[in-house]
């Protein structure tokens, strides 16, 4: 039909079909891409406000498809979640940060922590402890050189395995950081209970800065909170040099975004760490 107007059957959606045909053929091609490892990991420095210097990287995983090029994690990420297909991918991110940071290491280069991103899945399976600590003994890797990334979201439905699984990675040594933060409805009393170590605040926040004053309440709000509960504050998606300065103004501690840098391959790292931001 070509209009589904009220009462009328729609019994042919082309939309539709296209959309599941892209669907099962991304799926299909996923399941090849964990099996012929073509995921890469690029890296996006996060600064510290008061120095300057690169304190931390994100892992950020790509995927290198030999026709369709380098592919971003919106593509893909959704339906390696609906496929389970992420268990695997998320096996395969940790591995290679831990492999990453052990070359680092090797030939001498200066190394900061990496924070890895973990999504809910992973984390209901309850492996992600035994998968990293597996990786980082592999690879002489210190646990104090990885962190895990945990939306806001994730933490919502939190059930007592997830917390079990949180504190075995802090018991550990890894630090965790609530990612997207302001996006969910995590309460205080959670983040307390959970002993997160930061927060990073949703981009959509950080764009509001400098266009109106709501934003800088909100940020003021947040800094004194985390701060209060023991937690440190980094921005996220800080694209400007007015931003970073109005973040540094309002006592943030870190910024992340492409005023800093974009994500880039690991070989690009190492001179990036060495950089200076003046704000
Ligand atoms: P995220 O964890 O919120 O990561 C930040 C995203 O914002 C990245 O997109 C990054 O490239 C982008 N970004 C950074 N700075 C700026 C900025 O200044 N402006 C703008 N407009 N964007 C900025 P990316 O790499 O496409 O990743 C998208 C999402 O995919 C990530 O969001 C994360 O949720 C997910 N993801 C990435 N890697 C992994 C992974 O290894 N495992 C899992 N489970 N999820 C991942
Ligand atoms: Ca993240
Ligand atoms: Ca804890
Ligand atoms: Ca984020």
């Amino acid at each position: 039909a070509k209009q589904s107007g009220k009462g009328q059957f729609r019994f042919y959606d082309p939309a539709f079909y296209d959309d599941l045909r892209s669907r099962l053929r991304t799926e299909r091609m996923l399941r090849e891409a964990v099996e012929s490892d073509q995921f890469v990991i690029h890296y996006q420095p996060r600064v510290d406000v008061e120095t300057g210097r690169v304190c931390g990287l994100e892992a950020l995983v790509r995927w290198n498809h030999p026709e369709e090029g380098l592919m971003e994690p919106l593509r893909f990420i959704h339906i390696a979640e609906e496929t389970g297909l992420i268990h695997s991918l998320g096996r395969t991110a940790i591995e290679k940060v831990c492999a990453q940071l052990a070359s680092w290491a090797e030939a001498n280069q200066k190394c900061v922590p990496v924070s890895i991103n973990v999504s809910p899945r992973q984390f209901q399976e309850g492996s992600v402890k035994r998968v990293l600590e597996a990786s980082l003994n592999r690879h002489h890797v210190l646990p104090e050189m990885v962190e895990i990334e945990v939306t806001e979201n994730s933490m919502m439905g939190e059930t007592e395995d997830i917390s079990q699984e949180m504190d075995a990675l802090q018991t550990l040594g890894v630090k965790l950081l609530v990612d997207d933060f302001g996006t969910g409805y995590s309460s205080l009393s959670q983040l307390q209970r959970l002993d997160m170590d930061g927060l990073k605040i949703d981009r959509a926040f950080t764009s509001e800065l400098g266009r109106s004053k709501e934003g800088e309440i909100l940020f003021t709000a947040i800094v004194t909170m985390a701060h209060a509960l023991g937690m440190r504050v980094v921005a996220e998606g800080v694209e400007t040099l007015e931003q970073a300065r109005i973040l540094k103004r309002l006592g943030c501690d870190e910024i992340q975004g492409y005023y800093v840098s974009r994500p880039v391959p690991a070989n690009e790292v190492p001179p990036l760490i060495e950089r200076r931001i003046r704000l």
